[in-house]
């Protein structure tokens, strides 16, 4: 059987066609600057040459029928008829606090995900025409939701609200969501297996370390805390996001510097983090090399990262009383040695103890623990689309 998965941002649309019986990538894609001058998709299949196509795209329905043209095509092509689509898995970011379970899209779901744009301003939006593109293309097809904010929705009360008059969570649902949800869930239900836990008690910690970044706490695959907040602004440093900060800071910034909020807010999200530190680069490959070459504030900014995710991780082995596993994943997680080495370094009383030969990896699923470590850490890449084929394929059988 085989599942399309659709995963729509405001102005590209990456899909994967993933055949279910062996879970392997048949074909996938990415259409780029939708609704801007210049788009163009990009198409690989597997044993055959990529295929670019360079043609207009205002909308997401256009960006649709073109993957289904690729997909159908004679030379690049991996099926002969829409119909050997299943259905469809859509990575939708945000459901308020009305679903949190994948869910086969009706009106219903359709409604929800557009009373939820002022939650995702940039995403559901982009998501709902992905959906709605994908309903004209494919009759009769099925379209599954996967939501983003689904693992953190499942955290408890004492962890989701917010200190903060309660009749604003009353009104207005203000609450932590959480995100990066498919990755978390799929991330520590695999540490799981890998580590060889007690599928229903194993207490993990998942480490997804990108440009965006967030830490979650999970038992037996449910999220008990996780660090993103009502948007993904909270929590660990980021590429360009400043994690945690006092609030106040936020009302200094305008007054010194005569901006308003929205302004602020902005330079929070895209001027802060390990880019707004270093000055250097939101990208830790770059803060890398200007740590080696002695740029001190590349060197802040790493360790400032590192410390963050230190102090989360102690604070989830509280909020877990203990923990079983810490698995890395995401860009920085999979591919960042000395990152691992320099976390792990803090976790000496939870009685870590690394691997330095086992941590010498990339991208691949590795325990990087020495056998005599009381807490297993891994490597463990992140498989978004698999995780959101797996929940479409559970709701269509
Ligand atoms: P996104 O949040 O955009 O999905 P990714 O998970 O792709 O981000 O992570 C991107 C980050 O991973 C970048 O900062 C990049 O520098 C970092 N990264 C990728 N490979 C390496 C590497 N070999 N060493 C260090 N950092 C790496």
């Amino acid at each position: 059987m085989k599942i399309l998965v659709i995963n729509c941002g405001s102005s590209s649309l990456k899909y994967q066609l993933i055949d279910m019986d062996n879970e392997s990538v048949v074909a996938k894609g990415l259409c780029e600057r939708i609704g801007i001058e210049g788009s163009m998709l990009t198409h690989k299949a597997a044993g055959k040459e990529d295929y670019v196509v360079e043609k207009a795209m205002p909308t997401h329905v256009t960006a649709i029928e073109m993957v289904m043209e690729a997909l159908q095509d004679a030379t690049y092509g991996v099926i002969k008829d829409t119909s050997e689509i299943a259905a469809v898995g859509h990575r939708v970011l945000h459901a308020g606090t009305v679903y949190s379970d994948s869910i086969i899209v009706n009106e219903d779901v359709k409604r929800v995900i557009k009373e939820c744009f002022d939650l995702g301003p940039l995403h559901n939006p982009a998501n709902l025409m992905g959906i709605e593109a994908c309903e004209k293309a494919m009759p009769g097809t099925p379209n599954i939701a996967v939501w983003d904010t689904g693992f953190g929705m499942k955290m408890p009360e004492k962890a989701y609200l917010y200190a903060i008059p309660y009749e604003y969570f009353e009104k207005y649902s203000l609450r932590r969501y959480g995100f990066h949800g498919t990755s978390h869930m799929f991330v520590s239900g695999e540490a799981l297996k890998f580590a060889n836990l007690d599928p229903g008690k194993g207490k993990v910690i998942v480490c997804h370390l990108g440009n965006g970044s967030s830490i979650s706490a999970s038992i037996g695959g449910k999220c008990v805390d996780t660090s993103m907040g009502l948007t993904p602004l909270e929590g660990l440093i980021m590429g360009t996001r400043s994690g945690d900060v006092d609030a106040a800071v936020v009302q200094y910034i305008c007054n010194k510097e005569n901006k308003d909020v929205n302004e602020v807010l902005n330079i929070l999200n895209k001027k802060s983090g390990v880019l707004g530190i270093s000055g250097v680069s939101s990208d830790f490959r770059d803060l890398g090399k200007a740590a080696d070459e002695g740029n001190e504030r590349a060197k802040t900014a790493l360790d400032a990262f590192v410390y963050r995710v230190a102090k989360y991780i102690g604070a989830y082995a509280a909020a877990l009383n203990g923990v079983d596993a810490i698995a890395f994943t995401a860009g920085v997680g999979e591919n960042d040695m000395k990152a691992r080495k320099d976390i792990c370094s803090y976790l000496g009383y939870l009685g870590v103890e690394i691997d330095d030969e086992a941590n010498n990896c990339r991208g691949k699923r590795q325990m990087i623990s020495t056998p005599d470590s009381k807490v297993k850490v891994m490597v463990l890449p992140t498989n978004e689309e698999l995780a959101i084929a797996r929940e479409t394929l559970r709701l269509v059988q």
